[in-house]
């Protein structure tokens, strides 16, 4: 599997709003964006996420990115060894 291809299935298969609530953040709907308290500046409500985009960005920090940044930031882990992260977690989903 080529990483292009992970990447798109990492894209239709994890939500990025749901990863943020996994790592506890308190993501809430406000008006049209998603918004909790930032895990980099833990500004409160400053962290935005498009969750159709997967994408996110802190309006306090200017932290932004998609799940694999968003991931590979809160784990301290490579662009690789995240893609290698998010590809066991939709396996073990799939097992
Ligand atoms: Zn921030």
């Amino acid at each position: 599997m080529t990483t292009d291809v992970k990447l798109d299935l990492i894209n239709k298969r994890i939500s990025l709003a749901e990863t943020a609530r996994e790592y506890g953040l308190d993501v809430h709907r406000e008006g049209y964006r998603m918004v909790c308290r930032c895990p980099f500046c833990h500004k409160q409500n400053a962290f935005s996420i498009n969750d159709e985009q997967h994408l996110f960005y802190c309006f306090a920090c200017k932290a932004s990115g998609d799940t694999i940044d968003f991931v590979g930031r809160m784990e301290k882990k490579n662009f690789g060894d995240t893609i290698d992260t998010l590809m066991a977690k939709i396996q073990v989903e799939d097992a």
